[in-house]
């Protein structure tokens, strides 16, 4: 029975705007204008606890941005686990990537009108303390189960006053006879379609987005392979508090990190949006031996339980918001792997921009606030197409199908064991606080040419000849799954 205070939204007022999708970046979008003094309309198809296995671990810089929006406590209350960094595992060998310093990075920017009475701070409860987040010498993230961290950003924006909540399917971008976008037409339970106003109207309606194509037709993603994820119970994490990355020359990529004290995820990489046949025959073989022994138990037992989900990965690159009245933001307007888990990053980030560019416009004044939108476009590009890039980069090599992929791989690992900045800056980049593309640039190319490098010393004097032709064409497998997305990401 839908709460009867979800569906009487009047539609005889222009609202400032109206937001579609309630994941999370609708309600810090709509938390963000109201608090600016927007009358917002939120509009999302189903208010109750979604049970799904996306976006579960919140990198630092995603942390930063709750704070900025003064939305830290939504990570409060829901037995959220902190994370402190990552291992990776490599053919037996691990390697520990603590997250950076705060010393090393910019203060927290607490947006005007948004953080107040503390809410930018995480408060103490029964997994994660004030402490460790406000005075820990180092930037930490924190993992939780997504529906609770959805409940929570939900709860944050209904106590906005200037917020009506909504429940129902939005079916329709209105517009005007100049194609400018004017409103939202929503399915409403026991109502039926109704047409709401708006200054400007948001689209948050997340990775199967069916209105990100009124940006462009051709703003479609492309999807190269899945994630299968399972929950194991009581897991034994080698590494408590870390992220782990489990990687091998013959396995995909695995994901292992914990999300409230009973639970741990694994996300089981395979190079096809289509899965195997049968999935739990392929987790048997391509997934069980590569895991680490204190793993086993509960993998076994999850196998048992034989409850396994599976996810398209998706590539999105941003496309800029040039009409009037319309704005995309989060997984409908870009996408990334999410080996890395930068999405709610990105998206997050994104809105602490899109506030400070548009919250203090009066949005009836539409042209302004287009201009304004044709900028952000610019600006959001250095800190997004570094985790965007990164993503699809690691996930190239550590998917490595191919010999010249595997050497990278390698390359890759033995870079990280060097520690100091080899662990420090692409850790940096991960936590999504160094927003630097060329730097990025710079670092993905020593990365390679220490593959180069290594792939000498392995084939010694001898073989000079043939490791000079081979650090060529590892060269140039590098500069084909870095180069082409680093342009797109920039120049698109
Ligand atoms: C397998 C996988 C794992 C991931 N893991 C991580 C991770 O660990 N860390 C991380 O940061 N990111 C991760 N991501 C990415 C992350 O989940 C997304 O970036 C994030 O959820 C995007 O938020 P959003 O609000 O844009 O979309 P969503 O969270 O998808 O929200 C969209 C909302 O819109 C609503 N909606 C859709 N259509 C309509 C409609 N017509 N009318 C009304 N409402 C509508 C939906 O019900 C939904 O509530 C992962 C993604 C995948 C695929």
């Amino acid at each position: 029975m839908v709460d009867a205070s979800l569906l009487n939204a009047d539609s005889n007022v222009t609202y400032d705007v109206i937001v579609i999708g309630a994941g999370v970046i609708g309600p810090a979008v709509a938390t963000g204008l109201a608090r600016k003094g927007k009358k917002v309309l939120i509009v999302e198809r189903n208010w109750s606890m979604p049970d799904r296995i996306v976006g579960e671990l919140l990198q630092p810089g995603g942390v930063r941005a709750l704070r900025s929006l003064g939305m830290a406590q939504a990570i409060n209350g829901i037995d959220a686990y902190p994370v402190t960094g990552y291992t990776v595992f490599y053919d037996g060998e691990q390697v520990d990537i603590p997250y950076p310093y705060k010393s090393d990075v910019a203060p927290v920017e607490k947006l005007k009108d948004l953080v107040k009475d503390g809410n930018d701070k995480v408060l103490d409860d029964s997994t994660l303390s004030t402490r460790d987040y406000e005075e820990d010498e180092r930037e930490r993230g924190v993992a939780f189960v997504h529906g609770k961290f959805l409940n929570n950003l939900r709860r944050i924006v209904g106590e906005e006053r200037t917020v009506t909540r909504l429940q129902g399917n939005c079916v329709q971008i209105l517009k005007n006879e100049l194609n400018e976008v004017v409103g939202a037409k929503v399915d409403v339970e026991g109502r039926g379609k109704v047409d709401f106003k708006a200054h400007l109207t948001v689209v948050c309606d997340g990775i199967f987005s069916r209105f990100r194509k009124e940006l462009d037709s051709q703003h479609i993603p492309s999807a190269g392979s899945s994630f299968v994820g399972m929950s194991l119970m009581n897991a034994k994490n080698p590494v408590p508090m870390h992220g782990h990355v489990i990687l091998g020359r013959s396995h995909m990529p695995i994901l292992v990190y914990q999300i409230s004290p009973q639970e741990t995820r694994i996300l089981c990489a395979y190079n096809s949006p289509k899965l195997p046949s049968n999935v739990k025959a392929w987790l048997i073989k391509d997934v069980q031996p590569f895991l680490p022994k204190s793993l086993r138990p509960s993998f076994d037992d999850a196998l048992l339980d034989g409850k396994f989900r599976s996810m398209p990965n998706s590539y999105l690159p941003a496309k800029q918001n040039d009409i009037t009245g319309l704005c995309v933001v989060g997984d409908a307007l870009n996408m990334r792997h999410p080996l890395t888990g930068g999405g709610m990053t990105v998206g997050l980030n994104d809105v602490v921009l899109l506030v400070k560019k548009i919250g203090d416009l009066d949005f009836s004044d539409r042209e302004t606030v287009l201009e304004e939108l044709l900028g952000y476009h610019y600006e959001r590009k250095s800190y997004d197409s570094v985790l965007n890039v990164l993503s699809i980069a690691l996930y190239s090599l550590f998917a490595a199908d191919s010999d010249n992929l595997k050497k990278l791989q390698r390359g890759c690992f033995k870079y990280f064991q060097r520690g100091g900045d080899c662990v420090s800056v692409p850790v940096a980049f991960l936590s999504g606080l160094l927003p630097k593309p060329l730097l990025l640039t710079r670092v993905f190319s020593a990365v390679a040419l220490y593959a180069v490098y290594l792939n000498i010393e392995e084939r010694g004097f001898l073989g000079l000849p043939m490791a000079l032709l081979e650090g060529i064409t590892i060269l140039f497998t590098a500069a084909k799954v870095f180069t082409p997305f680093l342009y797109r990401e920039i120049c698109g």
